[in-house]
């Protein structure tokens, strides 16, 4: 069975086994390690290999919760396969619980697949790439929108790659939003080099949001029964599903005007052309400044924290078309 043990540099995990790691990636000021928590699950039966990663930004938490409960609260006894748990990638931004690295605010997701010999950013990439994201067979990166914003739980994936859109489909999110990603992200560059992997979006930094935590896990469990990785598990269809691709009406909406704002719908509602997403005030409340749809769609994000200036986004509007808005109706 040494074929499906787990290698790593400086350990291995053989089938049968489990083992939690702290695995050094860089080093402080004081040249004491930078370690990130790795737990590999290595199941009895023959499976894929499968990455979980969380807080690559180190203040979207709702991700570790996942990847702690899928390695430390699930029975996975009859686990086929490997999983490979990484709670925390980004380690030096989680302790200032601030999204980029300390220091030059270098984003550690745009800087995969790393080099040895670049930045600190790189270097703690190639670290983490090397030993446990190469290894794998799928992989599923969870992230929460930027600070001051939330967003629905969806998808981001490849889907003109079929690998990819397979994982994709079988995580069982109502949206998918379609697109390769930024050069230097995890799923881009881990999908361009032979390992298909997804991004998923849920909810706002710096807290844990229980609904959307369970929603994650149950797309993690489909995942799993989708690759046959788990006995008693099916995949999972969510009711109705809408892919956004490039084609597709969607945007940003951006406020006009400087000021207060009180938003009418929450993240994942459906809006309908001409209706009031939000009211922007002065502080008199006597400028009432409304903000409608501009067409029929689905709100992904809106802004969590009610302030605005001109040119500040307010929501993000995504187009549905017309048998999709029957279903959600
Ligand atoms: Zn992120």
């Amino acid at each position: 069975m040494a074929d499906d043990t787990f290698t790593y540099n400086g350990g291995s995990v053989a089938p049968g086994e489990r083992a939690n790691i702290r695995y050094g990636i860089s080093e402080t000021y004081f040249g004491d390690p930078v370690r990130i928590p790795v737990t590999i699950i290595n199941g009895e039966r023959p499976g894929p290999t499968v990455f979980l990663s969380a807080a690559a930004h180190g203040d979207e938490l709702n991700g570790i919760e996942v990847v702690r409960a899928v390695a430390h609260e699930w029975d996975l006894h009859s686990l086929a396969g490997t999983l490979v748990c990484l709670p925390v990638l980004n380690v030096p931004g989680f302790l200032a619980q601030q999204r980029y690295l300390p220091i030059y605010d270098r984003d550690l997701n745009r800087s995969f697949p790393g080099s040895q010999t670049s930045t600190n950013a790189k270097r703690m990439a190639h670290q983490i790439y090397t030993n446990f994201i190469e290894p794998c067979d799928l992989g599923l990166d969870f992230h929460t929108s930027t600070r001051g914003r939330t967003n629905m739980l969806h998808v981001r994936a490849d889907v003109d790659d079929e690998a990819v859109r397979r994982l994709a489909l079988a995580f069982g999110s109502r949206v998918i939003i379609a697109g390769e990603g930024p050069e230097g992200t995890l799923r881009r560059e881990a999908s361009r080099a032979g390992t298909p992997t997804i991004t998923i979006e849920m909810g706002e930094a710096h807290r844990f949001q229980r609904e959307l935590i369970d929603e994650a896990l149950a797309g993690t469990e489909s995942v799993l029964a989708e690759y046959g990785m788990l006995e008693r598990s099916a995949v999972r269809w969510p009711g109705w599903r809408t892919v956004i691709d490039s084609t597709s009406d969607k945007t940003w909406i951006r406020s006009d005007v400087g000021g207060i704002v009180e938003m009418e719908l929450e993240p994942g509602e459906m809006v309908e052309e001409g209706e009031t997403i939000c009211t922007i005030t002065d502080p008199f409340m006597t400028e009432h400044t409304t903000v409608d749809a501009p067409f029929t769609g689905l709100l992904v994000g809106v802004l969590e924290n009610p302030v605005v200036y001109p040119g500040n986004p307010l929501c993000h509007l995504a187009a549905l078309d017309e048998p999709t808005q029957k279903l959600v109706r």
